[in-house]
């Protein structure tokens, strides 16, 4: 089959689309035929070695597609099932296999473009909004880069949360995706101090939490649109690593809170993972929550689409087609 793989760390050059045997399902996993893959920031972080994996490895780690074999002591998927999944390495490639409890079974309202786009992202937006700050009506936040893959979906979500929501973007064209996926206020941050504009929409105030995955270049602006007491949800860092932090800012800035929350913690039993998949599917069924995905490549193009995502050139999902 078909993969990409990265052998050395390095730029989008250093993902190699290559002849790899069919992965084998050892017990407890099935082996998956995948229709689509996500791809998600973190696969920019594992190229470029931030996030260590040892090389050579397949990249990846979201997708959908078909059951094709089960091993032994597999229940829950059948060959034939249509599933989806997210956090397991190895899915930019025609094949993956996944431990059983870690698929999601798409429902038939479903595409299974729409399973892989929604998982990694979505749920990073449902755990943001619903666990690190529970959302509220009343609420004030802020969502960095708001027209992309996370800022899309966590826009909506705060909306249905009751929460007023202020984004930030780089592009004007930007800007109107960002409001019609409900944002109530967009600010061009590349132009604009979204942090006057916080404090402004807020009487002087400042917003319950900031969901920061902007990182380097909005940090200290972020802290310094929170209320006291507020929260800074620091969760990526597409503009550079965030240096160590004084807690004395938190002090200063108004006995702030700081969090460095990841998904992988937010879905570690099965009845979590299953729990926020059944909330995300249930919105885009009754169509409360909208999928945006733009841009397919195919997996002989993934370099492209590394590309893009960095140039800060997509909106909303970008998928690979194997
Ligand atoms: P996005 O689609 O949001 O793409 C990144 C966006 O960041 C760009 O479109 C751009 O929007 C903005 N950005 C600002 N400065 C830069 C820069 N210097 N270079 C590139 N982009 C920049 O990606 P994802 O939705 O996949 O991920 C968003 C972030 O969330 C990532 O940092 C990712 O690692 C993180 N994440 C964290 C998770 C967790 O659990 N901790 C899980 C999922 C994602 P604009 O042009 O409008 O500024």
């Amino acid at each position: 089959m078909k993969a990409i793989r990265v052998n050395a760390y390095g730029g989008p050059e250093a993902l190699s689309f290559e002849d790899v045997p069919d992965p084998v399902p050892a017990a407890g996993q099935a082996l998956v035929r995948v229709e689509a893959a996500g791809v998600n920031f973190i696969d920019v972080y594992q190229r470029m070695g931030i996030y260590k994996n040892p090389v050579p490895f397949t990249l990846g780690q979201e997708g959908a597609g078909t059951v094709e074999a089960v091993a032994d002591g597999v229940t829950v998927v059948k060959p034939g099932d249509r599933v989806s999944w997210t956090s397991v390495m190895g899915s930019y490639a025609q094949r993956a296999v996944v431990a059983a409890d870690r698929l999601v079974p798409l429902p038939q309202s479903m595409t299974t473009r729409q399973g892989a786009a929604i998982m990694l992202q979505g749920m990073t937006a449902h755990y943001l909004a619903k666990s690190t700050y529970p959302l509220k009506p009343g609420d004030t936040c802020v969502v960095h880069a708001g027209a992309g893959g996370v800022g899309l979906l966590l826009t909506q979500i705060a909306k249905l949360c009751g929460a007023h929501v202020i984004t930030t973007v780089s592009t004007p064209e930007k800007a109107a995706l960002s409001k019609a996926a409900g944002a109530d206020e967009v600010v061009l941050y590349t132009t604009e101090d979204f942090e006057a504009a916080a404090k402004k929409a807020t009487g002087g105030k400042g917003v319950q939490v900031v969901y920061d995955s902007v990182g380097l270049t909005t940090y200290m602006k972020s802290f310094g649109s929170l209320a006291p007491r507020g929260l800074l949800a620091l969760f990526g860092q597409s503009s550079g690593v965030v240096p160590p932090i004084d807690p004395a800012i938190l002090a200063g800035k108004g006995s702030l809170f700081l969090t460095r929350p990841t998904l992988v913690h937010h879905i570690a039993s099965n009845e979590e993972l299953r729990q926020r998949a059944k909330d995300l599917f249930d919105w885009v069924g009754s169509g409360k929550l909208k999928l945006r995905i733009e841009h397919d490549y195919p997996l002989k193009d993934t370099a492209e689409a590394h590309k893009a995502l960095e140039g800060r050139k997509t909106t909303g999902k970008v998928l690979l087609i194997p």
